[in-house]
């Protein structure tokens, strides 16, 4: 089975242990920080293990490009401490089988665009940017033959994404593709970060559908009218897996005219939607992710965001009715772009 390449000797020598120092849920001076990333380490019991809400952030975090969160859920596994209730996991496990039936496969010799779990939203990638590419796809009742499996972190089941992803690898690769582009970010995620970090092969090159909008931008630069909108961005966790792509959010912004707001939870000090907060096991779990909502739309709103810019379904799902309760347009980035050239988006 995969093992997880982390470095423990670099931690040992590592002088700021900004894992676990900068973690926005929990409290740890570099003192502490230490003594408990070396007890994770050691497969030690650790609060850290029990408190984690599973945000990613500390992928991000670590300025050596360790790999501090797969760390947590290995030894969450490892120690039997599972983030959420059993029932929940059995059901989520078992509801993200992939292979129910055989895939179509159609050979591409070119770029792809991978739907992920997410095939039921093809209307999202219409239009001029993303003209010529195949689309990759489920049928909507299945869904899982390109379903990434990363979510099983946030369940601290490293093993059950180990034991399914090389057979989605091989279902993309069957399709003979060069490059794929990904429509949500945690599948980028799976192919750059996750699969390196435990020595999985990954046979096609990956790009973020971050820089794929932005090069299809500056394509088609002359059809650009600026939209003038104030936004916000909402970052997911998974773009912790990926922080070197985040550049490309205000590289969009500054092509297509909108102005991203001057607030807290911003960049690096993002505050994840809380999704997966909202159903861990831990009393007051429930309260807490209603109290980090309330102060990231709040942070919005005093800024004064009139659009809220989302990479992630899962996040839009959550978020999105009580953005557009407070006045604040929900979107999706390629819908943001498209109508900068001049599409309507339904
Ligand atoms: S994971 Fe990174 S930041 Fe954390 S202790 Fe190890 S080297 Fe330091
Ligand atoms: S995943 Fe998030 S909550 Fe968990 S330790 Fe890392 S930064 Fe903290």
């Amino acid at each position: 089975m995969y093992e997880l390449r982390f470095d423990e000797d670099m931690c040992f020598a590592c002088g700021t242990y900004d894992c676990l120092v900068k973690c926005q849920h929990l409290e740890l001076d570099p003192e502490m920080a230490r003594i408990e990333i070396e007890k994770i380490i050691h497969s030690e019991d650790s609060f850290v293990l029990h408190d984690c809400v599973t945000c990613y952030a500390c992928e991000e975090y670590c300025p050596n490009g360790n790999h501090p969160f797969y760390l947590i859920v290995q030894k969450q596994e490892e120690l039997n401490i599972s983030p959420l209730p059993e029932p929940l996991i059995k059901q989520g496990v078992q509801m993200g089988i992939p292979f129910r039936g055989e895939p179509e496969i159609q050979e591409i010799n070119g770029t792809a665009l991978n739907m992920g779990v997410f095939s039921q939203l093809t209307n999202r990638v219409q239009g001029r940017l993303f003209e010529g590419l195949t689309i990759m796809s489920d049928d909507p009742r299945k869904m899982f033959h390109y379903f990434c499996q990363l979510m099983y972190l946030h369940y601290g089941k490293t093993s059950v994404i180990n034991e399914r992803l090389k057979k989605v690898i091989d279902t993309i690769a069957a399709h003979k593709v060069t490059e794929v582009v990904h429509f949500h970010d945690e599948c980028f995620g799976t192919y750059t970060s996750y699969a390196p970090a435990f020595g999985i092969d990954v046979p096609f090159k990956s790009i973020h559908l971050f820089e794929y909008l932005f090069n299809k931008l500056e394509e088609l630069k002359s059809d650009i009218k600026p939209l003038n909108y104030k936004v916000a961005y909402q970052r997911p966790c998974s773009s912790r897996l990926s922080s070197d792509k985040h550049r490309f959010v205000s590289k969009i912004f500054d092509l297509i005219g909108v102005e991203p707001v001057d607030r807290e939870y911003v960049d690096e000090n993002a505050m994840c939607c809380g999704a997966t907060i909202m159903g861990q096991k831990k009393e007051g779990s429930r309260q807490y992710c209603a109290e980090i909502q309330r102060k990231n739309i709040e942070d919005m709103k005093s800024a004064g965001a009139q659009i809220c810019v989302f990479n992630c379904p899962a996040c839009m799902q959550t978020l999105g009715k009580p953005v557009s309760k407070t006045g604040i347009m929900p979107l999706f980035m390629s819908d943001l772009c498209r109508l900068a050239i001049g599409e309507k988006v339904a």
